[in-house]
């Protein structure tokens, strides 16, 4: 098992990648904690996990609000005892982001408050139990969309996800000394329902996004969630500061 004795705090963890991290990390041995604002399938996971006879717990949190984080952080460890794996997945991506011409302040100011200050506030809480566990990973979710530009934007999405790519390195030079590596990976399109929930119903916008990518298939959810086993697992443990970028090759196609 890649994951044994090590404790993760997963946030987002009641759909889409983060819950299939949840059970993937738990089948790896760890005890999750699957933070989510998503009451009903948040418990879901940790069930499942629990059948499966893994160890989980479901607490549910905004990562946008620093007392609840600060709550979620306590649970975990008075549960587990310990952190090891900070997991920064939650995220929004609203049908309302567009162009900054055109959009919304409250739209800006929700996206970056989940993916952006969520990511601030988890790490805020979570690093001092890193660091009383003697080290840890963070890995942060961010995306492709903060490496190359769009001629369809999103403009908050992609600001608080390059954001989160920044922080990322200043977090992994800070706390690389003290054992803490912070990692970033970056996914390409991913079907889950983010985005399926609307971009991917529109069949032309799905086929333009499908033609851009070299594998010619939408991102499944394992495939990031191996690349972030291998972030939680001490089999990278040299790897500090990275963008991981899992994308099927959408960035690196020209034509
Ligand atoms: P998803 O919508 O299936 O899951 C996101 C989860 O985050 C949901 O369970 C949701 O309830 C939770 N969440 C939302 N706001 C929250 C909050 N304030 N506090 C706590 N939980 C909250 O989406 P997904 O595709 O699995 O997304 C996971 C991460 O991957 C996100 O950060 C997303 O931006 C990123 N990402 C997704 C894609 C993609 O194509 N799906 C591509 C690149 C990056």
């Amino acid at each position: 098992m890649r994951l044994r004795d090590k404790v993760a705090l997963i946030t987002g963890g009641a759909s889409g990648m983060g819950r299939l991290a949840a059970l993937t990390f738990a089948r790896e041995g760890a005890r999750v904690a699957a933070v989510d604002v998503a009451a009903r399938p948040g418990e879901e996971v940790a069930s499942e996990i629990a059948r499966s006879n893994g160890q989980a717990l479901f607490i549910k949190a905004d990562v946008g609000r620093e007392d609840e984080v600060r709550g979620a952080v306590r649970r975990t460890v008075e549960r587990f005892g310990r952190l090891d794996i900070l997991y920064n997945n939650a995220g929004i991506f609203p049908e309302r982001d567009g162009s900054v011409v055109d959009l919304d302040e409250a739209v800006w100011d929700q996206v970056m408050t989940v993916n952006l200050k969520g990511i601030y506030l988890c790490c805020k809480h979570g690093i001092p139990e890193l660091l009383r566990a003697g080290g840890g990973s963070i890995i942060n979710i961010a995306s492709f969309v903060a490496l190359v530009g769009c001629t369809v934007p999103q403009d908050a999405y992609t600001a608080s996800k390059g954001g989160v790519i920044a922080l990322t390195k200043s977090l992994a030079v800070q706390f690389g000394p003290k054992g803490i590596r912070a990692n970033a990976i970056a996914p390409g399109p991913v079907e889950t329902p983010l985005l399926t929930s609307w971009l991917l119903a529109n069949p032309d916008a799905k086929q333009r996004r499908l033609d851009r990518i070299p594998m010619g298939r939408f991102g499944r959810p394992e495939d990031i969630v191996q690349m972030a086993l291998y972030l939680a697992s001490d089999e990278s443990a040299w790897v500090n500061g990275s963008v991981l970028v899992v994308d099927g090759g959408i960035t690196s196609n020209y034509f």
